[in-house]
């Protein structure tokens, strides 16, 4: 027998986006408890803003796990949020969403680290001198500050302990903003190690005493970028099949059900899609070859390899939820007919 600390996370009740709670469980196991062996537990939501009605008892039901690898004997336990009765809560996006194992996503997570309530590395008033240009994947003290490397890094090898595919980092075009990438097949999956991904990275800054800014345009009005999460994807027919035609009427979907996908795709956007910035207006659908200014981007293998392959949709903002990011990248490709 072994105490083991299970780390119950989940998402709140939290409009327009939720942020992630978590709460420690003890529990005697003889190994590394499976998911199944793992209970439901239950929390008080008129703290949450998941209080409905008198009662305000929510379970939480265990869907994944991950090593925790901050902990000795520790599990995080990644839950939907349920009723009483087991029915799903309303702000559980995860119980309805679509899912398809054989559809892969690629999030491109950008962030800006925040101290004092400026990004990092900003002076205490105004902006920095040097503006926009070399800090995109930029090297070197004065560009970069001393610890946003090192809170990158020990995120990245933190997320390979805990088994999330995370694929990458770079940093971004503003100063104190950075990205990273998380790989998964289907939307449950990949949507998950993208909640733990940033769990992990919140959990981590706490001892920096750096907050994480997920907001898509914290620098307002300015000549300075803001952030995305560029959502790459790609089902088994676009892999294998593909063709021209059917790339134009999934196009076609794409542009049809423009407003259900703004709807998702995270608070403020109109914000950040402006046109500016390496973005496409958000209320007009583009797609284009390499085109870091269309509301989808074409990589320039697509067409060569006969329009097979993955697509980016660079709509999607670094606050926006993504199971409903990836379950609305499927139903619009579930309304188009396969040929
Ligand atoms: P860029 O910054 O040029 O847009 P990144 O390298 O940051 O590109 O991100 C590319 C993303 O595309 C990664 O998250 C990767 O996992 C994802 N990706 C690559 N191939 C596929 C595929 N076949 N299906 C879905 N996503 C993919
Ligand atoms: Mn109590
Ligand atoms: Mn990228
Ligand atoms: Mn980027
Ligand atoms: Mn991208």
């Amino acid at each position: 027998m072994a105490k083991f600390k299970l780390e119950y996370i989940w998402l709140d009740g939290y409009k327009p986006t939720p942020n992630i709670r978590g709460k420690t469980l003890v529990k005697d196991f003889d190994s590394v408890p499976s998911l199944e062996q793992i209970p439901l537990w239950g929390f008080d939501g008129s703290s949450t803003q998941q209080a409905e009605g008198h009662n305000s008892d929510c379970v939480l039901k265990p869907v994944s796990i991950y090593p925790d690898p901050e902990v000795h004997n520790g599990v995080i336990v990644m839950n939907e949020v349920m009723h009483a009765d087991g029915t799903p809560h309303s702000t559980n996006a995860r119980a309805t969403i679509h899912d398809d194992p054989d559809t892969w996503f690629g999030f491109e997570q950008e962030y800006f680290l925040y101290k004092d309530g400026q990004p990092l590395g900003f002076p205490a008033e105004g902006f920095p001198k040097e503006g926009q240009g070399r800090y995109y994947c930029g090297v070197g003290y004065g560009l970069m500050s001393s610890i946003g490397r090192e809170i990158t890094r020990k995120h990245l090898d933190l997320c390979l302990a805990a088994g999330i595919n995370h694929e990458g980092i770079n940093a971004e075009v503003a100063k104190g903003q950075w990205e990273f990438q998380i790989f998964g097949k289907g939307s449950r999956t990949a949507a998950d190690q993208m909640w733990v991904a940033r769990y992990l990275l919140l959990r981590l800054c706490e001892k920096y005493e750096v907050d994480i800014n997920w907001h898509c345009k914290p620098l307002g009005d300015t000549d300075w970028n803001g952030s995305g999460m560029h959502s790459n994807f790609s089902t088994k027919f676009m892999r294998e099949v593909g063709g021209e035609k059917y790339f134009k009427d999934l196009m076609a979907a794409f542009e049809k059900y423009l407003k259900e996908h703004i709807d998702v795709y995270g608070p403020d956007n109109d914000k950040r899609l402006t046109g500016k910035h390496e973005t496409a207006p958000w209320n007009k659908f583009s797609y284009g070859v390499a085109n870091r200014g269309a509301s989808i981007r074409v990589p320039n293998s697509f067409p060569k390899n006969g329009y097979k392959g993955y697509l980016e949709d660079r709509r999607p903002n670094s606050q926006g939820d993504p199971y409903q990011i990836a379950s609305r990248i499927l139903e619009t490709i579930a309304s188009v007919p396969l040929p």
